[in-house]
């Protein structure tokens, strides 16, 4: 399973398609993207990246310039089109992929339904999203924090690329349990579980430790800090070999 992400000044698709496809090595079961053009383009597929490929000739006709996608192994609902990832919230202005388990995700989505949520999929992750999503309503919160408190509420493990729609020159990731590496580049960044998807367009990374989140925002440093206790960690910006 894996992520890519991307947020710069190229096209987006075909960068995170090219990037899920380095990721395949990782193995998995269904495959999605979301780009962003002014509104949110999501395509996703049961099956391999060349059917999502295949899929988006009709379905993400957009040059959008920021986008995530995800490579799935399902642990919480079978492999199909609906369970795939991204996953949207309810209001439909948040997106997340994720790699990982929630594990506490049945009480969490027991108290959303209470509060009027309404679930599409059977995963975990759907979960997640409407977590941030109700998280941040309630508190009016800008999405990163909204991310941190939602993480600090969950049990498991988990690489999340977020892209909200009220903001949107900024991902959010965070890391726990399952690598994900930023590539930085000029006037560019790369989301990915390892630095092969970004490789030729950067040799600078960031690899989040984990517990640790990242605020990734167009034209702006990267800020890290801690998801437990909100401490600033400095961005250790590394030279990757070619
Ligand atoms: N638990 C999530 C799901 O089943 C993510 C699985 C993954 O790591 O790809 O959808």
């Amino acid at each position: 399973c894996g992520i890519v992400g991307y947020i710069g000044h190229r096209e987006a698709y075909p960068i995170v398609i090219k990037g899920l496809k380095r990721l395949e090595y990782r193995g998995y079961d269904s495959a999605g993207v979301m780009v962003y053009d002014g509104a949110i383009k999501v395509c996703k597929t049961k099956g391999k990246v060349v059917s999502l490929e295949e899929r988006a000739l009709k379905e993400i006709t957009t040059n959008g310039t920021i986008g995530i996608g995800h490579t799935r192994w399902a642990t919480h609902g079978v492999p199909n089109d609906v369970n795939s990832h991204p996953h949207l919230s309810n209001s439909g202005e948040l997106a997340i992929v994720h790699n990982g388990i929630i594990e506490n995700y049945a009480p969490l989505k027991e108290e959303l339904i209470k509060r009027g949520y309404v679930f599409h999929s059977d995963t975990d992750t759907e979960v997640l999203v409407n977590l941030i999503e109700e998280v941040q309503k309630k508190e009016k919160l800008k999405l990163g924090k909204a991310v941190q408190l939602a993480l600090n509420q969950v049990v498991g493990a988990y690489a999340i690329a977020v892209f909200d729609t009220k903001n949107p020159e900024e991902i959010v990731a965070a890391r726990l349990g399952s690598p994900l590496a930023i590539g930085v580049g000029e006037g560019e960044y790369f989301i990915a579980s390892d630095a092969s998807p970004f490789i030729e367009y950067t040799s600078n990374a960031v690899y989040l430790e984990d517990g640790e989140m990242a605020n990734i925002r167009l034209h702006k440093p990267i800020k890290i800090r801690k998801i437990k206790d909100d401490s600033l960690v400095d961005p250790y910006i590394q030279e990757l070999q070619m």
